[in-house]
């Protein structure tokens, strides 16, 4: 319940927040909405000596749309995507993913950016931007460099984030008209992280599949993309024989961890379960 003490710092601008990162250097921590990070230190998992706060830095939040993507500020609030129109107009996908997140407590405080820089694999929007393919500007001492989310999340708790970067920015590709969309989360109740889910976008060619995406959650020490099971699904009907072969190659790529939601095999077929479910839901709403 009682973090450590640390020194608190409130810089106005980015320029301002990175200089104190990069000079605080292992030390300190950026804290967004603090709903990782506090619960960590309450623990003392986390012992950071200066949180840098990035909330009165006002060009971190928000969402526009730039060119043929959305660009979403780092610390944009789960509640903002939640109630945004643009993104409900141009990706809904992560509309429904935000829903699915914690409650509304956390989802006034907790934003996007954080729930992918913390790297825990139980978050959901690390999978959902697997999924729409998204990258994230990252910003150091050096200057800004763009992540594809393929690349950023490494492991448990481990990103492409080096101390003294900032991910500011995420870039979310609008998919186009038509396409289907789902995110099925299995979960044991509200607030509670994935036992397993499965975020889906679907284009179809008439009655054949033209193009899937399709991303896992918490089945995994990553987000995981189901490669091999989109591919099986291109150039083909969503019939029963698709589903199953769909929800079998993504369940051959999981490798979940016995925990208090299950052991390894419930956590695999569920994510095949949810896969399948998904397929079927993006499938209802593509055009
Ligand atoms: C009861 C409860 C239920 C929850 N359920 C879910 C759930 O179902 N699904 C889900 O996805 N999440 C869930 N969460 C987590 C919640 O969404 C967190 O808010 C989120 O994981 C982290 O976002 P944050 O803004 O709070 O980040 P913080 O806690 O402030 O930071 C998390 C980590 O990321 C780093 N960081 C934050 N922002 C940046 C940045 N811009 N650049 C670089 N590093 C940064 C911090 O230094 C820290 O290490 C839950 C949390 C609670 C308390």
């Amino acid at each position: 319940m009682i973090p450590s003490a640390f020194e608190y710092h409130a810089p106005a601008s980015l320029a301002d927040a990175i200089a104190l990162l990069v000079r605080l250097g292992d030390d300190a921590r950026p804290l967004a909405g603090g709903h990782s990070l506090l619960p960590m230190m309450k623990l003392r998992f986390a012992a950071p000596a200066h949180l840098v706060d990035l909330g009165r830095i006002p060009d971190l939040r928000g969402i526009a749309e730039v060119g043929g993507a959305l660009h979403v500020g780092a610390m944009t609030t789960e509640n903002d995507l939640v109630w945004s129109k643009l993104l409900a107009e141009k990706v809904p996908l992560l509309v429904e993913g935000a829903r699915a997140i914690a409650d509304p407590q956390v989802r006034y405080r907790g934003t996007v950016g954080g729930d992918l820089a913390h790297g825990d694999p139980g978050n959901d929007h690390p999978a959902l931007m697997l999924a729409l393919d998204a990258a994230f500007a990252v910003r150091g001492a050096g200057g800004e460099r763009m992540v594809a989310a393929a690349d950023f999340f490494q492991g448990p708790y481990m990103t492409a984030l080096q101390p003294g970067e900032v991910l500011t920015r995420i870039e979310v590709p609008i998919p186009p008209p038509g396409t289907g969309w789902a995110y099925e989360k299995l979960k044991r109740k509200i607030g509670d992280f994935a036992t397993a889910a499965a975020a889906v976008l679907l284009r179809m060619d008439g009655e054949r599949i033209a193009a899937a995406s399709i991303a896992l959650t918490n089945v995994g020490a990553t987000p995981l993309k189901a490669r091999d099971a989109e591919q099986a699904l291109v150039g083909r009907r969503l019939d029963e024989a698709a589903l199953t072969e769909a929800a079998q190659l993504a369940m051959e790529i999981c490798d979940p961890v016995a925990d208090q939601r299950g052991d390894a095999d419930y956590k695999r077929a569920m994510a095949g379960e949810m896969t399948r479910r998904a397929l079927l839901r993006a499938r209802s709403r593509a055009a």
